[in-house]
C-alpha cells in the first residue's frame, strides 16, 4: 500500500477528479448561466493516454479512487476507452463517473462493460417544461431515458441521482424526486446551491439548505435516522421510516472541508487543490516536455503538502457573500467556471 501523502491539515490525498472536457451540452442556470464561453483550447487538451499517465502519478502519493467529470463527461468521444485504460490500473479501487445523463442511454452499456464501477446522474427535476428553463434545452426525455438504461444495465457499486435545489424552481419536488429514485432504485442527493466559480447568479436567499430539506422530510415522514460511516464523503446519508435512504450535501451551510482528500485536474492539465482555489498548477507543459514521473510526483507531492485550503468554510465565515468571480473574471480565466474544474 502506497504511504498517505498529508497536507499542512493532515488530510491524505485519497480522491482524483478528473474533468475530461469544458463542454456541455445544457446550460444549467446554476452553472453556465451565461451566453457565451471562453472554452479551453482544444490542442491543450490532454490525450487518454496523458490523463491515465497523470492519473499513475497521483496514485504514487495515494490516490486510490477516481471520479470523471466535466463539464459534460459524455460529450468527450471515446470516453468509454479512458474508463477502460482506468479500469486497468492495478492501484484502482474505485471508478466514478457523473454526467448529466443527456446521453447516458447509447453509453451506459459501454461504460459498464469498459469497468465503470458508480455512476452519478444530475437530475434537478420531474418536470419537463422546468427542466428547459432550468438547463435552456429541451433534453429531459433523453435524461430519464438515460437513467432508466443505466438502472437496467446495473452498476456494480449503483446508482445515484443529484439534485441541485433552488428556493422557489424545484424545492416543492423533494417528495416525488425521492420516489423517481425509488423506482429507480437509485440513491437521491439533495444538493446546497453553491457560490462557486459560474454561478454568477448566486443568491444566498436562493439556496436551500440542509436543515430546511431534514425539517421538511421529517415533517413529510416523520424522523429521519442518520446513517454511520460518512467518513470523508461529501453527503449525510439519512433513513426515512420507510426504509429508503437519501444524501445531503451542504457545501454551503455546512462544509466539509476538514476531511477533504479530494485533488483535482481540469481537462488540460491543471491541478487545483480547491474548487475554490484562485490558482491552479500547470501540469501540461512538464509532462509534455517529458519531465518524467518523478519530477511530475514531486510537483504534485510539493503542492499537495502545501495545502492550505478550506475554501467552503472561508465562504462561510464571510458576512456579505455572493457570486465568488465576475463575468470579467471567469472570461479571463475560465478555470475558476466549475464546468471547467469538475464538480
Ligand atoms: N455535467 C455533469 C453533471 O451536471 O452532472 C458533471 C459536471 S457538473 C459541474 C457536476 C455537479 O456539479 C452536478 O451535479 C451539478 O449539479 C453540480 N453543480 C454545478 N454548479 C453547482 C452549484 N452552483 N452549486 C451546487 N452544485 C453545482
Ligand atoms: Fe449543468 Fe453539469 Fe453542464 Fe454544469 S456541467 S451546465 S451542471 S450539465
Ligand atoms: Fe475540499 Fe475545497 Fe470543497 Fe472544502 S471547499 S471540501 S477544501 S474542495
Amino acid at each position: 500500500m502506497t504511504a498517505a501523502t498529508l497536507d499542512t491539515f493532515a488530510r491524505p490525498l485519497k480522491h482524483l477528479r478528473v474533468s475530461v472536457t469544458d463542454r456541455c451540452n445544457l446550460r444549467c442556470g446554476y452553472c453556465m448561466p451565461e451566453a457565451e464561453y471562453a472554452w479551453l483550447p482544444r490542442p491543450d487538451l490532454l490525450t487518454f493516454e496523458e490523463l491515465v499517465w497523470l492519473a499513475d502519478r497521483f496514485a504514487s502519493l495515494g490516490v486510490e479512487s477516481v471520479r470523471l467529470t466535466g463539464g459534460e463527461p459524455l460529450v468527450r468521444q471515446g470516453l468509454s476507452s479512458l474508463v477502460q485504460q482506468l479500469s486497468a490500473r492495478p492501484w484502482l479501487r474505485d471508478l466514478a463517473l457523473t454526467t448529466n445523463g443527456v446521453l447516458l442511454a447509447e453509453q451506459a452499456r459501454a461504460l459498464k462493460d469498459a469497468g465503470l464501477k458508480r455512476l452519478t446522474v444530475s437530475l434537478d427535476t420531474l418536470v419537463p417544461s422546468r427542466f428547459k428553463a432550468l438547463t435552456r434545452r429541451d433534453s429531459h426525455g433523453a435524461v430519464l431515458e438515460g437513467i432508466h438504461e443505466a438502472a437496467r444495465v446495473g452498476f456494480p457499486g449503483g446508482l445515484k441521482l443529484d439534485t441541485v435545489l433552488l428556493r422557489g424552481v424545484n424545492d416543492g419536488e423533494l417528495v416525488p424526486l425521492l420516489d423517481f429514485a425509488g423506482l429507480v432504485n437509485a440513491e437521491l442527493r439533495f444538493i446546497e446551491y453553491m457560490d462557486v466559480g459560474g454561478a454568477t447568479q448566486w443568491r444566498r436567499e436562493a439556496v436551500v439548505s440542509r436543515a430546511e430539506v431534514l425539517e421538511r422530510l421529517t415533517q413529510a415522514f416523520g424522523r429521519l435516522e442518520p446513517l454511520p460511516g460518512r467518513g470523508a464523503a461529501p453527503a449525510e446519508r439519512f433513513r426515512l421510516p420507510d426504509g429508503r435512504t437519501f444524501g445531503v450535501i451542504a457545501s454551503t451551510t455546512q462544509p466539509f472541508c476538514g476531511a477533504c482528500d479530494r485533488a483535482r485536474v481540469t481537462a488540460d492539465g491543471t491541478f487545483f487543490t480547491c474548487l475554490y482555489a484562485a490558482t491552479g498548477l500547470e501540469l501540461k507543459s512538464a509532462l509534455r516536455r517529458g519531465d518524467g514521473a518523478e519530477a511530475l510526483e514531486a510537483l504534485l507531492r510539493d503542492r499537495w503538502t502545501g495545502r492550505r485550503d478550506r475554501g467552503a468554510e472561508a465562504r462561510l465565515s464571510l458576512s456579505a457573500r455572493g457570486p465568488l468571480a465576475t463575468t470579467s473574471q471567469l472570461k479571463r480565466e475560465p478555470r475558476l467556471e466549475m464546468h471547467t474544474r469538475g464538480g
